[in-house]
């Protein structure tokens, strides 16, 4: 894979086969006015297979929720065609307002100002429930 064809921008690599749309939707990438191209079952030494997503810009990108999705991901930050920074990413603690508890019951349905708050609760797993009634994030 070349990551040349962007100048400035982000390449999300490594990413799991199969779930960049879940990336792409939880970092409300389809909101963006700028090229992302989705490339998806890329043949990789290290997976067999797997995803990549390239923005053409540069952008704060919130890391712990690329690390939620996928602690295995890595970030290429490209300026001026020029591979400036390589990030790994590591599983969050705690994860704020952007998964939503199922529970109908939970305080968070029903106090809609609260924080969605989750917490990493089984890191082996990659589980995650909710702080307030302890349901499991659901995908
Ligand atoms: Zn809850």
């Amino acid at each position: 894979m070349i990551i040349d064809a962007i100048k400035n921008g982000i390449v999300i690599d490594h990413i799991a086969a199969g779930k960049c749309m879940e990336l792409y939707q939880i970092l409300g990438l389809g909101d963006l006015d700028c090229s992302v191209a989705i490339l998806k079952n890329v043949t990789s030494r290290k997976l067999g297979r797997k995803d990549i997503i390239k923005i053409d810009r540069n952008l704060e990108l919130d890391w712990d929720v690329i690390g939620y999705v996928d602690p295995n991901i890595t970030v290429n930050i490209i300026r001026d065609g020029e591979q400036v920074e390589k990030r790994q990413l590591k599983m969050p603690e705690t994860i704020t307002n952007v998964l939503h508890c199922r529970n109908p019951r939970c305080i968070t349905s029903v106090e809609q100002e609260l924080p969605q708050v989750f917490k990493l609760t089984d890191r082996a797993n990659r589980v995650y429930r909710c702080l307030y009634c302890e349901t499991k994030a659901g995908k």
